[in-house]
């Protein structure tokens, strides 16, 4: 492992020992369902919404229970929520009709399933089955391009796949958490806090 990789992971072992998951959640369903919900939303919006979502609905038949009106209004609170009630309504469906109603621990399984892309699988192995997943949200995005990790115009699956290849497997849901806490609340979208960034001398970000 080269030293600027080293030092990635040192830092962020310093800063972020303990990065977590923030989604709330109390089963692998629940974790399915908040990653869904979290689609270009903050987790903090989905929190406060599943903090009553999840104890009007239990299980995938609960979402099958209620018609599509009832749950829009559910989870109108937050952003695409008519096509985030569309996908959990047939979710619930597909959960019943083929995994006997249990969240499956294969990616191709998971991603057959409706609204779900590779980064809500990637969310899903790592933090429900403890598989290795590096999954790439906006923030894991923005510091692996900032950190020249990645360029500038790479996609987020070539982002996903740089990310995998430089960090050693065992590391890639531990780092996924602290990339995402190093984004969130030091290296933000805007005024990142680069004057006391111990990352700063590999960095490319101009406004320093
Ligand atoms: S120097 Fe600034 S932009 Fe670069 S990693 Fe640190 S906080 Fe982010």
């Amino acid at each position: 492992m080269d030293n600027k990789i080293n030092l990635i992971i040192n830092v962020l072992d310093q800063m972020y020992p303990d990065a977590y998951c923030e989604l709330n959640h109390r089963n692998d369903f629940e974790l399915l369902i908040a990653v869904l919900l979290s689609a270009q939303t903050t987790d903090k919006a989905v929190n406060k919404l599943t903090h009553n979502l999840f104890e009007k609905y239990h299980n995938p038949q609960d979402y099958l229970n209620v018609n599509i009106k009832e749950l829009e209004n559910d989870i109108k609170s937050i952003g695409l929520y008519r096509n985030k009630a569309k996908n959990i309504k047939l979710l619930s469906q597909q959960l019943i009709d083929n995994y006997q109603g249990i969240v499956p621990s294969e990616r191709v399984d998971l991603e057959s399933l409706a609204g779900v892309g590779r980064k809500t699988a990637n969310v899903v192995l790592a933090n429900a089955f403890n598989i290795p997943a590096f999954a790439v949200d906006t923030h894991v995005e923005r510091v692996a391009k900032r950190l020249k990790l990645a360029y500038q115009n790479d996609s987020v699956l070539v982002v996903e796949k740089k990310l995998m290849k430089k960090f050693s497997k065992d590391l890639w849901s531990k780092l996924h958490h602290q990339f995402i806490f190093f984004g969130r609340y030091h290296c933000k979208a805007i005024n990142p806090n680069c004057q006391n960034c111990l990352l700063k001398e590999i960095c490319r970000y101009p406004s320093r």
